[in-house]
């Protein structure tokens, strides 16, 4: 384990080696349960570092692209192995660079491995179509093709599934990678990068490059040799992404911010709403894009919901996520406590009544990490910003509604239209809610959060640009499809004119 006394120094990864930054700049990157823990020293790179491994993977890409799909998938299955051999360092690993609880985190390296698995099966899939031509003696077929270099860069909350996610797919189907991983977290990206050269990938097919979004994002979009760019983050950096990406017609994917929400409505299981809520509230310390940040209750069940759930979040025991008996850890950094406080504060100047938590944490442990109380308000109106605007932290908003339409209404009434969860017994109103519900992911009875790697993740409105990523989805982007016509007639044929008699 790294101390303060020996830091473990970390390197870019460029053409199959851990090269030092050509930048010559380096970061800290400290535990947000206890800053006085150095995680790692790693490369501040600027757009030198990009450069130099945007032009390994085009190198590599060049015989890459040319491996079956078979064979490209048997790395992965190996590297989905060797993940599973690494899980819990990996994971407690995670814990200490981003703070989130090592069930968790767990659950991140699970994903992780869920996707290789799951992507190394597609390469014996790639599905394309055969179909009848109009005309006599001639064949017609579809086939995805690759497309190139991809540049990926990606969010702290989920710092091995989300590169994952973006990685696997794009890999199996034939294309290589440059991976600018969050500033706060590419300790799990250097684990993830490190096993898939132990499973066997070729120098420059997979490249890694730390550092901040201007410096080593910024140049990674606009490189003129990527033609793919898929981003998670926030929705501000994808706006500016977006535009880096238009004048060259790149491939661009999107995933930007959500604010969810709990639908409970007066027929459910109170108990079951109450946990999902809390789960879907305060897990990841509220820091996932599909947190339910709001919960609409039911005017006629709100009173009895609100007294259960603020009892349960009262409980939650905040702490180091790599102690078992800890619910939830802290906040990433010092800038997104503060958003935290801020919002507080936002909340309470505008009328929603503090029903627990509200401060920072600061005795004790606490002091030295950025730890926030799990906090409720009540009373809240649909149209204030704490029910609007994307906290990224352990805040959740209590909506009381007065039936299922207004539910509706106020859930679709945000900017965002990531995942949305409804609780009721009443098979009418589920489905109702399912058709209604404008946004990517529709959970009944169960939170907000909670993706599975083989369904299509993604959102609508200001959470996306349309683009999904896992399951097919992300097979979808990663790849282009080229038809393909076979004249076997000998003769010219004519498409729509030789075929109208
Ligand atoms: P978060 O709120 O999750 O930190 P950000 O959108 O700030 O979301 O960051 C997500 C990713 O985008 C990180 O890897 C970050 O370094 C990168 N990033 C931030 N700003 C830029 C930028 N101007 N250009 C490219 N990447 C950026």
């Amino acid at each position: 384990m790294a101390t303060a006394a020996s830091p473990r120094v970390f390197k870019n990864f460029i053409n199959g080696e851990w090269v030092e930054s050509r930048s010559g700049k380096a970061y800290e990157n400290r535990n947000p349960a206890n800053t006085d823990e150095l995680v790692g020293i790693f490369v501040a790179s600027g757009s030198e570092d990009v450069n130099a491994a945007v032009d390994a993977a085009t190198e590599a890409y060049k015989s890459w692209r040319l491996v079956p799909a078979p064979k490209r998938a048997e790395i992965l299955y190996r590297a989905a192995e060797l993940l599973l051999q690494h899980k819990e360092e990996f994971s407690s690993d995670m814990t200490r660079e981003m703070g989130k609880v090592l069930a968790e985190t767990r659950g991140d390296v699970q994903e992780a491995i869920d996707m290789t698995y799951y992507m190394a099966g597609e390469g014996r899939r790639l599905f394309g179509q055969t179909t009848p031509s109009e005309l006599p003696n001639k064949f017609a077929m579809s086939a995805r093709q690759s497309i190139g270099v991809c540049g990926m860069i990606t969010p702290w909350n989920f710092p091995m599934a989300i590169p994952s996610w973006k990685m696997m797919p794009a890999l199996v189907s034939g294309n290589t990678v440059v991976l600018k991983p969050a500033e706060d977290t590419p300790l799990s990206s250097y684990h993830l990068v490190q096993i898939l050269m132990e499973a066997g990938l070729p120098n420059g097919v997979v490249n890694l490059v730390s550092g901040d979004g201007p410096n080593a994002g910024a140049p990674l979009a606009g490189h003129k040799d990527v033609p793919v760019v898929s981003f998670t983050g926030s929705t501000a950096v994808g706006r500016i992404i977006a535009e880096m990406c238009a004048p060259d017609f790149k491939h661009c994917s999107l995933e930007m911010g959500g604010k969810n929400i709990i639908i409970v409505m007066d027929d459910a299981n109170l108990e079951l709403a109450v946990d999902g809520a809390i789960w879907g509230g305060f897990g990841t310390t509220g820091q996932r894009c599909t947190a339910a940040s709001r919960v609409a209750v039911h005017k006629s069940v709100y009173g009895e919901f609100v007294s259960r759930f603020v009892a349960r979040a009262k409980k939650l025991r905040v702490g180091d996520g790599l102690d078992a008996t800890i619910d939830m850890g802290p906040c990433i950094n010092e800038q997104q406590l503060k958003t935290v406080m801020s919002y507080v504060e936002i909340g309470k100047a505008e009328g929603a009544k503090l029903l627990t938590g509200g401060n920072r944490l600061t005795s004790g442990a606490y002091a030295k990490g950025w730890f926030h109380e799990p906090t409720v308000f009540g009373d809240v109106a649909a149209n204030m910003r704490i029910a609007q605007e994307e906290i990224f932290g352990p805040v959740v908003s209590v909506i009381p509604v007065d039936n299922f339409e207004h539910a509706i209404e106020v859930a679709n009434g945000v900017p965002y239209g990531l995942s949305a969860s409804i609780y009721t017994r009443n098979v009418n109103l589920a489905f109702a809610a399912m058709r209604d519900l404008y946004t990517g992911i529709v959970y009944v009875n169960a939170p907000t959060i909670g993706a599975e790697t083989h369904l299509p993740f993604g959102g609508t409105k200001q959470t996306g640009n349309g683009h999904r990523e896992a399951a097919i989805a992300a097979i979808d982007f990663f790849t282009e499809w080229k038809t393909m016509y076979i004249d076997y007639s000998d003769k010219l044929q004519r498409a729509q004119i030789d075929n109208a008699e």
